[in-house]
């Protein structure tokens, strides 16, 4: 068994998603922690936190997985921007506590001209100043397409970060597959071997959580462009293979595929319907 949820807004507050998501038949989801372009965030109200608890335990959800601002660069070649990034990656943190035992999922980060080594001590040293051995919250660097200078488009890469981050316990990997196809890892006809060698490299003890969405380019195309299940590169048999996966069982996977509510309610219906045949 997986968990299966989306990404929903955060705007009508915390208890809200965990009640969208029941109505949507899903039992974990994702949220941006502040507004995913721009990077303003809502003072986080400690009764509507409550309620959501109550909810998620009630309705036996599975972890869920915030999500960090995309113009959260913690490597870029300017210091104001890393700077800035810092500063919402500590926020993020410390608002994450108010949900303890969750997921806080970022991107690495692009390193913008610099190359990857420095870009990869850069993210290191960032994390290194935030990450605190009594925090509840495991942050989770994403599996990218490798688009542009993006980092984290290896297994490689995010080993290296880890690698060099002072308290590892707290940091897994959440596997996007859009990213880890456009990346070049077959998990169409080869996914016992990717997740072997995700094994090898990082380890799947530190595999989280899966951002699950099928691709519109093909493999190592590094675009990044996301489709609804089954309309994509990966198609439906392969989705279908990743959901039930039993090295991939117990995880929460997140949809962040281009869809309105009606297509998530859909998208997570069929999901659930492979656990009940599978
Ligand atoms: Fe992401
Ligand atoms: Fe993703
Ligand atoms: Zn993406």
């Amino acid at each position: 068994m997986i968990y299966i949820g989306c990404h929903l807004s955060v705007t009508d507050g915390y208890e809200a998603m965990g009640k969208t998501m029941s109505r949507f038949g899903g039992n974990t989801f994702a949220w941006f922690t502040r507004n995913p372009r721009g990077g303003r965030t809502k003072p986080v109200c400690p009764e509507d936190v409550e309620a959501l608890l109550a909810h998620l335990k009630k309705e036996n959800f599975g972890p869920l997985a915030a999500h960090g601002s995309y113009t959260m660069n913690l490597c870029s070649a300017k210091e104001e921007t890393r700077e800035n990034g810092l500063d919402m990656l500590s926020k993020d943190l410390e608002r994450m506590e108010m949900v303890p035992g969750n997921y806080y999922n970022f991107h690495p980060g692009a390193h913008t001209g610099q190359g990857t080594e420095t870009g990869i001590r850069q993210i290191a040293d960032a994390l290194n100043r935030v990450l605190r051995t009594d925090m509840r919250t495991t942050v989770l660097l994403e599996t990218m397409a490798g688009k542009g200078t993006e980092i984290g488009g290896t297994f490689e890469e995010l080993r290296e970060i880890i690698d060099r981050v002072e308290c590892p316990n707290k940091m897994g990997v959440c596997f996007d597959t859009c990213h880890t196809w456009d990346a070049g890892y077959d998990i169409v006809d080869d996914l016992d071997g990717v997740l072997q060698h995700f094994d090898d490299v990082i380890g799947l003890d530190r595999l989280k959580a899966v951002h699950f969405n099928d691709s519109k380019n093909e493999r190592g195309s590094h675009k990044d462009r996301h489709e609804k299940l089954g309309r994509g590169e990966l198609g439906m048999e392969a989705m279908k293979r990743i959901a039930l996966h039993p090295k991939l069982e117990g995880l929460p996977f997140i949809l962040e595929t281009p869809n309105d509510d009606e297509g998530y309610m859909e998208e997570i219906r069929t999901v659930k319907n492979w656990m009940k045949s599978g």
